[in-house]
């Protein structure tokens, strides 16, 4: 059995959708479980319905409107989503209503984008021949706890392997969505697909999850920065789970589920069904390969906390990562010294209110606009020369380097540097580990 996903530009038009029935079709005799998103723009559409709707000033029309070409270009009925769409307009004139845009409604109306594509898709597989039917994730049991805008799974009991056999054809599955516990509609966070697809591959003990995609898998780097990036055939579970935070190209959560079931991902591109891909695997080492890739992330914030109390004081950590709970900050890399502790994290909020807590204490500065540079590879933790060799390229470019995080057992060295900084230090590290 076959987890297939297929995000929003690959089901973004009719001719995509063509494209994506015959990659099934191709897969057929591996019994495809198809995981879709929302066609590509939907989503972003939907973001700012929300926006709109407590005001008053929603327009369903352009959404309406961006689904009646596909299912036309397709030769389908114009009528498909008839009662979706009713179901959409009353819950936007709703809000209207009450004014408000409350999570638990936002993920509500963020939903309709995977649930009419599931449907489209399914109808046009449908009259191709092809014999598939939409299901709601909900509905394939997928629940998870009542966090809006990034819910996360409740375990799950078998029931998602029961449900999806009684399905006749191939099941069409809705990315992203879930329901709480309640029966409210959950969203996994955007771009959530790729994890939808993962905690369905893992309940259904798939032998495969395949992330299919509009790039030719995993690169070196990313290739707007290093033009000469090349794609990575092959790598471990661990290097991709650190890659999955910094690459844009997985949901950073897609990686767990696989990874405690085993199961490989690769991530395909519908343009190049051919092309091979990345094959990302339980366990995976070569021998020679010491660095599989750099990747960054832009938009990161240092909180540092300077005290001399933290000498001799057990406990101290403790506390600062309970006032990071407290205001839900989600820390990413963390340097301490026995005066000082570093930390980043991804997300301006909650960050002032943090302050305030930390400030009782040490002293507290936030410092915006700096970007974590990763450099990942299975071999890292083994090596002895990888640390010298990517500071050296640093110093040679003039990078000033903020915070460093090597752990004991890591695939990764990761280290803070300017955002204007980021591009450079990839460049320079790209040339270092992969210059033929
Ligand atoms: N449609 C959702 C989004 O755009 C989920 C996804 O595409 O994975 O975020
Ligand atoms: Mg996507």
């Amino acid at each position: 059995m076959l987890v297939m996903k297929f995000g929003g530009t690959s089901v973004g038009s009719a001719q995509a959708i063509r494209d994506v029935l015959g990659i099934v079709r191709a897969h057929v005799e591996r019994q495809p479980v198809v995981v879709v998103s929302a066609h590509s723009g939907v989503t972003n559409m939907l973001v700012e319905l929300a926006q709109k709707a407590p005001r008053g000033e929603a327009d369903v029309g352009p959404v309406v409107e961006r689904h009646r070409v596909v299912l036309h270009d397709l030769g389908l009925p114009l009528d498909l989503h008839e009662p979706l769409v009713r179901e959409l307009r009353d819950l936007v004139r709703g809000m209207g209503l009450v004014g408000e845009a409350s999570p638990r409604a936002t993920d509500y109306l963020l939903s309709f984008g995977e649930r009419m594509a599931a449907r489209t898709i399914a109808a046009a597989f449908s009259k191709a021949g092809f014999a598939a039917t939409a299901v709601d994730a909900f509905d394939a049991g997928l629940l998870t706890d009542s966090n809006f805008g990034r819910a996360r799974p409740l375990p799950d009991d078998g029931r998602i392997a029961r449900n999806l056999a009684a399905v006749a054809g191939v099941p069409i599955v809705t990315g992203y969505i879930a329901k709480d516990r309640a029966g409210n509609i959950t969203t996994l966070g955007r771009n959530g697909s790729d994890y939808s697809a993962s905690l369905f591959g893992a309940a259904l003990r798939a032998q495969e999850i395949q992330i299919w995609t509009d790039v030719d898998g995993l690169m070196t780097a990313d290739p707007r920065i290093v033009p000469d990036a090349r794609p990575i055939p092959t790598m471990s579970l661990d290097e991709a789970s650190e890659l999955a935070y910094y690459g844009g190209k997985l949901h950073p959560a897609t990686i767990q589920p696989a990874m405690e079931q085993r199961i490989p991902v690769r991530v395909l591109n519908t343009k190049q069904p051919r092309a091979p891909g990345t094959v990302i695997l339980p366990e995976y080492e070569e021998a020679d390969v010491v660095v599989r890739s750099i990747a960054f992330k832009k938009g990161i914030h240092l909180v540092n906390l300077v005290t001399p109390r933290m000498l001799k004081q057990p406990g101290y950590l403790a506390r600062v990562f309970a006032a990071c709970a407290a205001h839900e900050v989600d820390v990413d890399l963390v340097a301490t010294s026995e005066v000082s502790v570093t930390m980043t994290v991804d997300q301006p909020d909650h960050l002032e209110a943090l302050r305030g807590e930390l400030s009782k204490l040490g002293e507290v500065t936030l410092e915006g606009g700096h970007s974590i540079v990763s450099v990942v590879g299975q071999g890292i933790a083994k090596a002895t020369d990888v640390p010298g060799r990517v500071f050296a390229a640093l110093a040679d470019e003039g990078v000033r380097v903020r915070v460093i995080s090597q752990g004991a057992i890591k695939v990764n060295i990761a280290f803070v540097v300017a955002d204007a900084d980021a591009p450079r230090a990839v460049r320079a590290l790209h040339r270092r580990f992969f210059a033929s």
